[in-house]
């Protein structure tokens, strides 16, 4: 159920690990739009938009082993999304101006989050910890 990222993500999983065939699996959406989220729309001579920019991370794990295992539609056999995707990220490499904009269209910086740098580095100092190390602490702590 849902065309997202997520229900074509389980039908990749029920084809690649499950054995089942595509033809068998059927993908319902609620909307006249597929893809939820990731949405796109348009043509070549008008130009196409997608709601928003699709900032791909190193640690999407699941999405890097679903990509390499895709065949891309516009290259050559043996050729998958993942090479596809870093083709396009070598030769058309992009970056976000910014990332929020506030006040019809400013862009406002918004990096350090409101937090001083000691504050920040509080944070980090937290987020490296081990799992055992925050055992037993509470948030307030
Ligand atoms: C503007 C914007 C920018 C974003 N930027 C990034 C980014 O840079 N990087 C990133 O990683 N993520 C980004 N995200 C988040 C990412 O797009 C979503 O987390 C992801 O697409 C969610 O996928 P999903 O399949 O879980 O849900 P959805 O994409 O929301 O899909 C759910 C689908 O299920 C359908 N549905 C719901 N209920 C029913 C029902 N009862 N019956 C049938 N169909 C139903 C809906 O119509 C929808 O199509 C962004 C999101 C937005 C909106």
């Amino acid at each position: 159920i849902g065309s997202g990222i997520a229900g074509l993500a389980a039908a990749f999983y029920m084809i690649r690990d499950g054995g089942m065939a595509g033809k068998d699996i059927t993908i319902l959406d609620a909307m006249q739009i597929e893809g939820g989220s990731l949405d796109g729309a348009g043509n070549p001579e008008d130009g196409y938009i997608i709601r928003g920019g699709r900032e791909m991370n190193w640690n999407y794990d699941n999405l890097w082993d679903m990509f390499q295992d895709i065949q891309a539609l516009e290259l050559p056999e043996g050729y998958s999304v993942l090479d596809e995707y870093r083709l396009v990220n070598d030769n058309d490499s992009n970056f976000s101006k910014a990332r929020l904009m506030h006040e019809r269209g400013k862009i406002r910086d918004f990096s350090t989050l409101g937090l001083s740098r000691s504050q920040q580095w509080e944070l980090i100092r937290l987020m490296l910890k081990r799992k055992e190390d925050l055992d037993d602490i509470t948030i307030e702590q």
